[in-house]
């Protein structure tokens, strides 16, 4: 907190020098009348450019993190398992957060990762067919009309090529519950991180639904996102992704139609973008 107070204190003393340096007081100006010809303000806006380190394969997690040359496997004391994959930058961004966590008594645990397209499709597939029961249902049965479907599986599953756990930016902390979190230990791991975790780029881009995030997934307090490679990969996403590009598994034919890019790729906490 104090670092954020001292964040903004730097820049408003900024603000204040450049608007003194530039503008002296008013009372102390003397009225002068407008020049004959005012010179006309150029407004510059910077339009998003395909980045070309970024591969559409990235963006759709048809990647092997394994052979990926920006991932690296998770530090078995970070991880409940092993096997999970992250992009190093983000490896090297957790470990000084989990270090700072462990100082206050919390320890972070990252209990999933990157999960590419293929492991995405699974668990969708899974849920589509009915093999994984969705609130108890066997969605196959209970929900035949695929848009409908297709949203009941988005409330905490993303469909395959359009996950952010695709991306190797993005971990699932602790556990996979709300009520985890809202007391407790779990409380005091989601407090620290809601305090803390800006300080090392992550954000819950899965905040509270409401006015401010009308759509896409519920709130997810487990999932934390590094921003600094997050935000590129979401900016190329948008830029490069369409719905109908969304393919390769049993339902994608509702992508188009649920508008999956605009309202969860998309719909995420406005701090996070
Ligand atoms: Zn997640």
């Amino acid at each position: 907190m104090s670092i954020q107070l001292s964040r903004l204190a730097f820049f408003g003393l900024c603000l204040c020098l450049a608007i003194s340096c530039s503008e002296p007081p008013e009372q102390a100006a003397a009225p002068t009348p407008p020049p004959a010809e005012a010179p006309q303000k150029v407004m510059t806006v910077s339009m998003p450019t395909i980045d070309s380190t970024i591969t559409i394969e990235d963006l759709m997690g048809k990647i092997d993190p394994k052979k990926h040359p920006a991932f690296m496997p998770i530090e078995a004391r970070y991880a409940s398992r092993k096997n999970m994959y992250l992009r190093k930058e983000a490896h090297a961004a957790f470990a000084r957060m989990h270090a700072a966590a462990k100082a206050d008594g919390i320890n972070l645990k990252i209990i999933s990762a990157t999960r590419p397209f293929a492991h995405q499709k699974r668990i969708w597939e899974a849920k589509w067919n009915g093999q994984r029961k969705v609130d108890g249902q066997n969605l196959s049965k209970t929900i035949p009309d695929p848009a409908k479907r297709a949203l009941k599986i988005l409330e905490y599953s993303s469909m395959p090529g359009t996950s952010r756990h695709h991306w190797g930016t993005d971990i699932d902390l602790n556990s996979l519950e709300n009520s985890y979190f809202s007391k407790g230990l779990g409380k005091k791991i989601y407090d620290w991180l809601s305090t803390n975790a800006a300080q090392y780029g992550f954000c819950q881009s899965y905040s509270p639904k409401g006015p401010e995030r009308p759509n896409g997934y519920e709130e997810e307090k487990w999932h934390w996102t590094y921003l600094p490679i997050a935000r590129r990969l979401t900016e190329q996403y948008k830029l490069r992704i369409t719905n109908e590009q969304i393919g390769g598994f049993d339902g994608a034919e509702s992508a188009t139609s649920i508008r999956v890019i605009e309202n969860y790729v998309l719909g995420i906490n406005q701090s996070c973008l």
